[in-house]
């Protein structure tokens, strides 16, 4: 059962927590729990830590074997913190320790997922290894020559082709946004952006509110959290389950009353639901583990995160991405329905990628966290097993061949193989 809500922001995301966990998780659940405590008691911690992240290293200590992928541990042992944070307090709710290393390490993960998703995507332009690799060798193909034949690479049997390569060796951008080989370039930028503007985010000091935290061009990124921040109109903004939303910082009640404010400054503000959300590194550390098979990790019923639900908020922002922004473009929440939004599901394959997922901020979101899972060496092995699987051999796919908690099957919806290609779909 999900809820969603549009609170008439741009920016919100909300769901509630699935009912299902994996088992190893319940230490994490329980960490959840404590914060709900944290809440409801009204306990506050009336100071700033000045120093937010005395020891982040991780659940495991420094030892490995060896045999853990570098991709992994990374993760699990290291937690890169943004530069400087704001860790504004709102309405009485201070940052407290625990909240902030959830959001630290979201954070690093987030921005681990959005760099590696453009990367993997660059390898399948003419300029990637692997789109020389697939050219030279459909020299003799029927519907492949046109790789080779077509130089201006613009004809709908170049396109066809070149789609039916991309959906091949990237799931996640073949599914989330439909494979489009005439917006990869486009989908390359975005998330590319996502990391640059990101990490010039900088810190200059100061005793204005929030002046330790994230500047860009002078203006503020607030991060607050809490079970309460008001809109303009009174509605509190957490309500309803809501995860996280990101907000321009006059929006609310809370920020408008304060001078200091300047008119461009934004809130990344995260609610109580957003602690309750499965948490990356841990899904790794598992991973790692053992203990949890990757059957039930690798699936992406189950690969819901903080992370990204923070790379779903990042988009948002005005100055990344600005997902969302009309009212035109209502959001679509999760994997499966911002794919079947993108590939006209049942129909004939024809994408809105152009006019929908480019736009649309759980797009991103899923997009990078398929793709980064793919990759996980633990995962190595899983297959999606229902329509539209990729032929036998292929690459890891963890879209998820069994029901969600609900019961609930997510058949593949953009197939490996199409027909024709209409252009500017
Ligand atoms: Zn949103």
């Amino acid at each position: 059962m999900m809820h969603w809500f549009f609170l008439g922001f741009p920016v919100v995301y909300a769901s509630v927590l699935p009912s299902f966990q994996p088992s190893s998780l319940v230490s994490g659940l329980q960490d959840s729990e404590n914060q709900l405590a944290f809440f409801s008691q009204g306990l506050k911690v009336d100071q700033h830590y000045l120093d937010p992240f005395p020891s982040q290293k991780g659940d495991g200590g420094d030892s490995n074997n060896g045999t853990f992928p570098t991709l992994a541990r990374r993760y699990v042992y290291e937690t890169t913190a943004p530069k400087s944070t704001v860790w504004q307090g709102v309405n009485g709710v201070q940052w407290d320790q625990w909240s902030q290393d959830v959001v630290v390490k979201a954070w690093a993960l987030m921005m681990e997922m959005a760099v590696k998703a453009p990367s993997d995507l660059t390898d399948l332009t003419p300029s990637g290894p692997s789109y020389q690799l697939f050219q030279s060798q459909t020299t003799s193909d029927g519907i492949c020559q046109a790789m080779m034949k077509d130089p201006t690479r613009s004809t709908p049997a170049y396109l066809l082709c070149y789609r039916t390569f991309i959906a091949a060796n990237n799931y996640a951008y073949g599914q989330l946004f439909g494979a489009d080989p005439e917006n990869i370039d486009f989908i390359i930028a975005n998330f590319e952006r996502i990391d640059t503007e990101l990490e010039n985010l900088q810190s200059t000091g100061g005793t204005n509110p929030g002046a330790d935290g994230f500047i860009r061009a002078g203006n503020l990124l607030y991060l607050t959290m809490g079970p309460t921040l008001h809109a303009l109109n009174g509605a509190n903004i957490c309500d309803g389950g809501t995860q996280a939303f990101a907000v321009v910082a006059t929006g609310t009640q809370e920020f408008s009353a304060n001078q200091y404010v300047s008119a461009d400054a934004w809130i990344i503000h995260f609610c109580p639901a957003f602690f309750q959300l499965p948490r990356m590194e841990r899904q790794l550390w598992d991973l790692q583990q053992g203990g949890v098979p990757k059957e039930t990790i690798c699936n992406l019923n189950n690969l819901d995160s903080t992370a990204r639900a923070l790379l779903h908020e990042v988009t948002h922002l005005p100055w990344v991405l600005n997902t969302n922004y009309y009212q035109s473009d209502p959001e679509k929440y999760g994997f499966y329905t911002a794919t079947s939004y993108a590939t006209d599901a049942g129909g004939n394959q024809a994408t809105h990628t152009k006019s929908f997922s480019s736009r649309n901020a759980d797009s991103y979101a899923w997009m990078a966290v398929y793709n980064f899972w793919n990759s996980v060496k633990e995962c190595q092995g899983i297959k999606y097993t229902g329509t539209n699987q990729a032929a036998a051999g292929c690459n890891t796919d963890v879209w998820p061949s069994t029901p969600d908690v609900n019961g609930r099957l997510y058949p593949k919806l953009v197939k490996n193989q199409w027909n024709n290609y209409v252009k500017g779909n």
